[in-house]
């Protein structure tokens, strides 16, 4: 690519998940990549390995299959989930079996936090040269991105790529317009040590608008995400009254439960830029969409744009052509707001009190479709990336 006259092919603002995930692709690609990133990260693995995150992801076989390849998946710190199990409010259920499905696991849990740092050791290793900075200002032709840092640097690419988060600062100065919905709900997010084994079992509550999720975790412990609008009641309570609140919601399903990590909670909104792509810039992972978290979609979604753009980018001789960016939007676009539509329907279908009927239906719903084994599976496996 020497003979492009741009001091990078692409420059990537960001460097969560998604942003350092997409600059070990593209660098895989002999791309020249910039990552600029406001915070560099806690990378020391073995202070990491010392305790565990509260926030996970369940993440699909095709997300870890990508990760595989970059070298950064770590087994031991993964917890394969082989069963999923979730309850309705009047006697609903529907169950998801890895065995049904001939596959060893669903999906794997992971955390943030040690991911994080295997795929900044990864960066590093491979050249793509890191920022510790933050972008000023931003300025684009037809041939190229411009960013000024906070230290006046001025550096130009192809293609900048806005993998800045929810708030993104570069989908703010690219003047792209938000569609955002509050669902007046946090996600609670914290750690337990269970009584009981969890034997690869995720679990998931329904219950008159709250979403309480149970996902395994390693050393018999569960990350929980609660969904609901009580999140700073319950943040505010003692250790032990939050875990009694934690295990009553969850039917004791896996016994009494200890509190182990500190306790965080996030605002959750629904996110639709009305485009994801503007002249030599795009969006991805959170700052491109977001989700309710009760699929677990939230960091799927934004690693799929990663290996959709992976495919794309690769072996062009412009990445930034706007043919090419055109070609991403309209490549991701469907997916993610299905997927979006399809978490806000069954959010929307158990908030719902006003319309007698609707809690018996919902709750008939799930049975049925849990007897549906073909309905069920097709389901799931759209839920894997299969
Ligand atoms: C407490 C918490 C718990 C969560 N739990 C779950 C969960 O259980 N399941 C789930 O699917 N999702 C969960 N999420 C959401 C999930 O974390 C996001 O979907 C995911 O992190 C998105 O990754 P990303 O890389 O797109 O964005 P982020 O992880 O937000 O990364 C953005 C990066 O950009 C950097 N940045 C921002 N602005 C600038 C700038 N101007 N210049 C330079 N750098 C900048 C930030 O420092 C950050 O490193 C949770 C979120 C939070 C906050």
């Amino acid at each position: 690519m020497s003979h492009n006259p741009h001091d990078f092919d692409v420059i990537i603002l960001g460097g969560g998940l998604v942003g350092a995930t997409l600059a070990l692709v593209l660098r895989q690609q002999q791309k020249r990549v910039l990552l600029i990133e406001k915070k560099w990260p806690q990378t020391d693995l073995s202070l990491l390995a010392q305790n565990w995150d509260a926030r996970i992801y369940a993440l699909n076989p095709a997300n870890q299959a990508l990760l595989a390849a970059l070298g950064v998946w770590s087994p031991e710190r993964a917890q394969a989930v082989t069963r999923m199990d979730v309850r309705g409010d009047q006697g609903g259920r529907i169950e998801f079996n890895a065995a049904d499905l001939g596959v060893p696991c669903l999906n794997h849990m992971i955390e943030n936090r040690y991911l994080l740092a295997g795929l900044w050791h990864a960066m590093l290793k491979a050249g793509v040269v890191i920022r510790e900075s933050q972008a000023s200002a931003l300025t684009t032709t037809t041939q190229a991105a411009v960013l000024t840092l906070a230290d006046g640097d001025r550096l130009s690419a192809a293609l900048v790529v806005g993998a800045d988060g929810a708030h993104s600062w570069l989908r703010q100065q690219l003047g792209i317009k938000v569609n955002a919905s509050s669902y007046q709900q946090q996600g609670l997010v914290a750690n337990f040590k269970t009584q009981k084994p969890h034997h690869g079992c995720a679990y998931q509550w329904f219950d008159q608008g709250d979403i309480l999720a149970y996902l395994p975790l390693p050393e018999q412990q569960i990350s929980i995400v609660w969904s609901t609008a009580r999140a700073t009641e319950l943040q505010a309570l003692p250790a032990e009254a939050l875990a009694s609140a934690v295990a009553r919601q969850g039917d004791y399903a896996l016994g009494e439960l200890t509190l182990n990590t500190p306790v965080f909670a996030f605002d959750l909104v629904l996110r639709q830029p009305e485009s994801i792509i503007a002249q030599r810039a795009l969006l991805v992972g959170d700052a491109a969409h977001t989700v309710h978290p009760l699929a677990g979609q939230g960091v799927n979604l934004g690693l799929a744009d990663v290996q959709y753009l992976g495919r794309l980018l690769a072996n062009q001789p412009d990445v930034g052509s706007w043919a090419l960016l055109k070609q991403y939007q309209r490549g991701r676009l469907f997916n993610v707001r299905a997927m979006q539509r399809g978490c806000d329907g069954l959010f929307k279908l158990f908030a719902r009190e006003q319309i007698p009927a609707i809690p018996w239906l919902r709750n008939q719903g799930l049975n049925l479709v849990n007897h549906l084994t073909p309905v069920k599976n097709a389901l799931m496996r759209q839920a894997m990336g299969l």
